[in-house]
């Protein structure tokens, strides 16, 4: 029987491994909302995705997205998700557009569908999960989980106390997101527990990049502290994800515009579409640094990519 209130057709197929946020029990129809089967606790579900956080959460949520950072966060996610939806612009604009000052090392990580990380071994699509995903979408099979409704959030939670059954997906990953949360042990923890023995996990988490609050800005990892965060993987390869050139291109560009006034706004965005103009190219000796044995101690970011034991 299909699920009533209908699920998203993503979040659909996590049916049955949808967990109570408060006793871990598995919830169940209830006119418009999931109820637990064990706590009664409710979880309305808005536009086909639920909302799982217990009053605790959605206390702690609110007062993040209403912090300036977090309203000018939902601000950038709305206008993303209305750019996305808007008439296809002529592709000879984006040569207008300044090119980034950093470059990405390994860029077929990110690529949709991921298929480098994520093929399906029978043909099914694998049931992969992004934490922190929205407001893009990086391949159509991706189940993405955040705080708040945004724009292509499939369902929202807590990251450190994931409403899903443990064992779940063939996959799960985050991209710059572990920074922004409390405890990012317990996350990772909770990243490993719902995917199933053997599954893949991929993360990139910022290291020499400066302070972006979405809507909060905790922690930075170096190389070690990446390896200790995942030490729950089977045997995880850590690269870069951005060399030091990258970090300090970017550092840069930081640093003149604050010494620019900040309003009006324009003089700040002038400037750094002309600093990406003239610095851009610089971007490029990060690839003979790629190899270099101490780029690390100033690497840009960081990736890891590994399997979740299969006896676990
Ligand atoms: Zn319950």
């Amino acid at each position: 029987m299909p699920p009533t209130p209908p699920l998203g057709h993503r979040v659909a197929r996590l049916y049955g491994a949808l967990r109570c946020v408060t006793c871990h029990s598995p919830l169940r129809n209830a006119d418009d909302a999931l109820r637990c089967t064990a706590c009664d606790a409710r979880y309305p579900v808005v536009r086909g995705c639920p909302v799982l956080l217990t009053d605790t959460m959605r206390k702690t949520f609110a007062v993040h997205l209403e912090s300036d950072d977090g309203r000018r966060m939902v601000g950038e996610y709305g206008a993303a998700a209305s750019a996305s939806t808007s008439v296809t612009k002529p592709s000879w604009t984006r040569w207008l557009k300044p090119p980034p000052v950093m470059y990405r090392y390994h860029p077929d990580l990110l690529k949709p569908p991921t298929s480098v990380l994520f093929d399906p071994v029978n043909g099914a699509p694998p049931l992969t999960l992004s934490v922190g995903g929205g407001p893009y979408r990086v391949g159509d099979h991706e189940i993405t989980l955040n705080i708040g409704l945004f724009p292509n959030v499939d369902m929202v939670a807590d990251a450190h106390d994931i409403p899903i059954a443990d064992n779940t997906f063939d996959a799960v990953f985050s991209l710059a997101v572990l920074e922004h949360v409390a405890d990012p042990y317990r996350v990772v923890s909770e990243m490993i527990r719902v995917l199933k023995p053997g599954g893949i996990l991929y993360s990139e988490i910022p290291f020499i990049f400066f302070f972006h609050g979405y809507p909060t800005d905790y922690t930075r990892f170096t190389r070690e502290g990446m390896k200790r965060l995942f030490r729950g993987l089977e045997s995880p390869e850590v690269g870069m994800t951005h060399g030091p050139v990258s970090a300090i291109l970017q550092s840069a560009n930081m640093l003149m515009a604050m010494c620019l006034p900040a309003r009006p706004r324009l003089i700040r965005k002038a400037f750094n579409g002309l600093f990406r103009c003239f610095a851009f190219p610089l971007k490029y000796l990060d690839l003979p640094l790629r190899t270099h044995p101490d780029a690390h101690i100033l690497a840009g970011g960081f990736y890891v990519l590994g399997r979740k034991p299969s006896d676990a």
